[in-house]
């Protein structure tokens, strides 16, 4: 068969390790998360058979439902990077293996207390509003230290990096610039954290220029998305 979904998983993955080449980066250093966000759970089990361990949703609720339906498959690691609820913390921590989207104290106290008794320490990334919209989810940059310092003397929580989404008024390139330079304000304060989860279809090659670690590509792989139900 004919098959859409590979061929555009290996494109992709061509680009990102031309776009790293180009950076004088290693291609081994990135992580490609497939988000896969209003596709079935058939469409994660087509990828993992493909290859792919990493894959994000950014609604709790489907997070939650995919991860059950997909916990057969060996070594999938599921990635939360949408905004998330404290009252929900307990249902993310325990399908999420990372968690991008750590934007304020609450939700990181919340994530921590949710944590089960010997459960491993949960990967968090702190997110940055790179925009002056409030609802864009993300800390203010003027928060993000206080932020950084707060995750990282929660006991069940390891801080890795930082996360963002580009604005869509402003050139991915210059986005990217200014993230990387929060991300050396939170390895300043947490020096193991080094992540930085940034790039998505529209800007995954700026991402990988500007020292982006870990990429969210979704409909450039996914093909588009489903209208949402
Ligand atoms: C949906 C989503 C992505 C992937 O978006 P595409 O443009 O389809 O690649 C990446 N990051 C976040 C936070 C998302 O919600």
């Amino acid at each position: 068969m004919h098959d859409q979904l590979a061929e555009r998983l290996a494109e992709i993955d061509d680009r990102v390790a031309a776009a790293a080449r180009d950076a004088g980066r290693d291609p081994a250093g990135l992580t490609r998360i497939v988000v896969t966000k209003f596709h079935p759970a058939s469409l994660v089990e087509r990828l993992h058979a493909l290859g792919v361990r990493d894959v994000g949703e950014n609604r709790q609720q489907e997070l939650t439902a995919k991860a059950a339906d997909t916990a057969r498959l060996d070594d999938l690691r599921w990635h939360f990077i949408g905004q998330a609820q404290t009252n929900k913390a307990r249902a993310v921590r325990s399908a999420a293996s990372v968690v991008h989207t750590v934007d304020r104290t609450r939700l990181a106290d919340a994530l921590d207390r949710a944590a089960a008794p010997d459960e491993p320490a949960l990967d968090v990334l702190v997110q940055v509003n790179m925009t002056d919209d409030p609802d864009r989810g993300g800390a203010a940059p003027d928060e993000l230290d206080a932020l950084v310092e707060h995750v990282s003397g929660c006991a069940t929580l390891r801080l890795r990096g930082i996360m963002a989404v580009a604005p869509l008024d402003e050139e991915p390139a210059r986005a990217f610039a200014r993230l990387r330079r929060y991300a050396e304000r939170v390895r300043a304060i947490a020096p193991e954290a080094r992540w930085i989860s940034a790039g998505m279809t529209g800007d995954f090659v700026e991402a990988v220029h500007a020292g982006a670690t870990h990429l969210r590509i979704g409909s450039a792989i996914t093909g588009p998305r489903p209208e949402r139900g």
